[in-house]
């Protein structure tokens, strides 16, 4: 059997879905994948449980505009940082396509790793290995098939539920979402729809979508022959040692592929790899391992199909396309260095109050003065408590502004970030030919290791602009 390479095998003629049941398969790349596949689950899984400096380990804290990651808590104005992080990542795997192709799709991809390592999983639990699989599928609806789909999707849902919640750990919070749990569901509506409506996603995707997602959607997939090239690696078919493949020459000419296509059968995406490199093949390396028993089985060399380059030259990582990326990488990881390293203890930023711009009160001694109202959003960025002296500078005291703050000195504990008020009161006669506007600064006291840190900021005053 040959597959057509310019037709979707996942659908027939009319453009109905034809469902993939691809073999079970045994073999190096497939022990490898498995470990790795476990690891990474157990990551996902246990990631949101754990916590660094009494931060959960990753909190995506989207209502709040927070964001802790590995110990460090971003807020909204970290924006630059997160913007170094999230380029080195895409630039990262940019780099690694260009490289080693898709194994990015086939070894790590959360929509490979929960098919095969957890939904077709529960499959083969329950409904046993391919054959049996597609027999059930094709069989009557009796009580043997009603009970192995019950089972199947009634793990299914269990498993949608689980890797929902988990999912959604990461941004409510670990705790938050336990807390939630443990109350009726009309006590936090609106997240209990979010997590249901991420459950029926996940169902979808992974239980009866899956590699369509692939082939139809993925926004990553769609761009990879952007980033390959004919010296990139990819799961390749050795055309010269595998053609003509049994039954299509004589005995005596026929080439190393015994046309068992075992290769077709093993494949999640349905595709038959000795047509060429496919937009389809997500690099799973099912087919290699498919493809390397057989070989030891008619007692020829494995490697018919292997990971290798288009133009079969070596694997160089000094090509100008990956020295491109490793430098744009480099300048992003120096730029989310530098970010890192002049972070300011704490972040600050002086707004005016609400409300009317200035008002008349009377001082202590019954004089009516100007009153402004202020207030400091301050976050502590540092990793122990801070205590912050709020003052303005002694030229603007000297003309007799004074500054009236309700706690002064502050002090914040880790991470903690507070709405800091105060006033400040101008004698009247200071905005005289100012056009209402008296231009002065704000400081803030603290310590650093031990080291005495001044941070000061522009001051607006206002009042009358007629004096
Ligand atoms: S062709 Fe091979 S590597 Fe590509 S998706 Fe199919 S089985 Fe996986
Ligand atoms: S598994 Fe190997 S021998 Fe069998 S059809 Fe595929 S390429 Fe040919």
């Amino acid at each position: 059997m040959t597959l057509d390479p310019s037709k979707l095998t996942s659908v027939d003629e009319k453009g109905d879905r034809l469902y993939i049941i691809p073999a079970e398969v045994r073999g190096y790349y497939k022990k490898h994948r498995t470990w790795i596949h476990a690891a990474l689950l157990a990551v996902f899984m246990l990631l949101p449980w754990t916590s660094i400096n009494g931060l959960q380990t990753i909190w995506l804290n989207i209502p709040d505009r927070e964001f802790a990651l590995f110990g460090v808590l971003f807020k909204s104005h970290d924006a630059p940082l997160i913007f170094f992080l999230l380029g080195a990542a895409t630039l990262g795997l940019a780099f690694v396509t260009s490289i080693w192709g898709r194994v990015w799709c086939g070894w790590a991809c959360p929509q490979t790793v929960f098919i095969e390592s957890v939904f077709r999983r529960i499959e083969q639990w329950t409904e046993g290995n391919y054959i049996e699989r597609r027999r059930l599928r094709e069989a009557p609806m009796d009580f043997t098939r009603i009970r192995k789909q019950g089972t199947k999707w009634f793990l299914f849902v269990v498993a949608s539920l689980i890797i929902a919640h988990s999912f959604m750990a990461y941004f409510i919070g670990a705790k938050n979402i336990v807390a939630m749990m443990q109350l009726p569901p009309s006590e936090n509506f609106t997240y209990f729809l979010l997590v249901m409506a991420f459950t029926a996603a996940i169902l979808f995707d992974f239980a009866w979508f899956r590699e369509q997602f692939c082939v139809i959607m993925c926004p990553y997939g769609r761009i990879q022959s952007l980033l390959l090239d004919s010296k990139s690696k990819a799961v390749l078919y050795d055309v010269k040692r595998g053609e003509p493949r049994k039954g299509t020459a004589p005995a005596e000419k026929v080439g190393d592929c015994v046309a068992c296509n075992r290769c077709v059968q093993v494949c999640p995406t349905g595709i038959d790899i000795r047509n060429g490199l496919q937009m389809e093949c997500i690099g799973c390396t099912a087919c290699i391992d498919a493809c390397d028993e057989i070989m030891a089985k008619v007692k020829k060399p494995q490697g018919l199909i292997r990971y290798d380059t288009l133009d079969g030259s070596k694997m160089k990582l000094t090509r100008p396309r990956s020295m491109a990326y490793m430098i744009t990488i480099g300048i992003m990881i120096a730029g989310l260095s530098y970010a890192v390293v002049t972070r300011e203890p704490f972040h600050w930023t002086p707004l005016r109050g609400a409300g009317l711009p200035y008002s008349y009160v009377k001082d202590e001694s019954g004089v009516e003065v100007i009153s402004n109202q202020f207030k400091i959003h301050i976050q502590n960025q540092e990793r122990q408590e801070a205590t912050y002296k709020l003052s303005l500078p002694q030229d603007i005291l000297d003309r007799g502004v004074r500054l009236t703050v309700g706690e002064n000195p502050l002090t914040l504990k880790s991470e903690e970030g507070h709405e800091w008020y105060f006033f400040v009161r101008i004698p009247q006669d200071l905005f005289k030919g100012q056009k209402g506007k008296i231009k002065t600064r704000v400081q803030i006291e603290t310590t650093k290791d031990g080291a005495p840190l001044h941070s000061e900021k522009e001051l607006i005053l206002l009042g009358p602009g007629d004096l």
